[in-house]
Parts: structure tokens; C-alpha cells; sequence
């Protein structure tokens, strides 16, 4: 008779493994800049290097905004009172 040997251990090393090396850095955090928008005020995260890679397309002293999801208004970096 076959012998099946369950790939029990295996699996276990594998899942600590996944979960110590975090290979696919589902786990990493990711740095968030948070938008509101001007017009109904909805928040939405927006991931750091999203931002930054608008800032690189504006002039340094432009604000990078984004297109509010609910309303289609303007969204800008929060915690910056407009003037
Ligand atoms: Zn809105």
C-alpha cells in the first residue's frame, strides 16, 4: 500500500515563512496622505508615492489635487488651510 505523507509541516513552514518574510509586502504600510474634498468633504487616502508622483507633473509650489470619488469636486491635501 502507498504510503501518502500529508504535507502537513511543509505548509506550516510555508505559512510561517509568508508570514515572517512578508515576500509580497502585503503587510508593509503603506504611507497615506489624506484629501478632503472642497466641496462635500468626503476623505479619501491617497498612497504617498501617488502624491508624489503628481507633484513631480506640478511645479513645486502647486497643490497636487484629485477628483473627489462622490462628487467630482476638487480634493486637496487635508491639514492645509486654503487661503
Ligand atoms: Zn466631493
Amino acid at each position: 500500500m502507498k504510503k501518502d505523507k500529508e504535507p502537513v509541516e511543509l505548509n506550516k513552514e510555508l505559512l510561517k515563512w509568508l508570514d515572517e518574510e512578508d515576500p509580497f509586502g502585503l503587510n508593509e504600510d503603506i504611507k497615506t496622505i489624506l484629501f478632503t474634498c472642497l466641496e462635500c468633504g468626503e476623505e479619501d487616502d491617497i498612497p504617498e508615492y501617488v502624491v508624489h508622483e503628481f507633484q513631480v507633473v506640478l511645479k513645486r509650489n502647486e497643490e497636487v489635487e484629485t477628483v473627489c470619488p462622490v462628487c467630482g469636486g476638487t480634493m486637496r491635501r487635508a491639514g492645509k488651510s486654503p487661503k
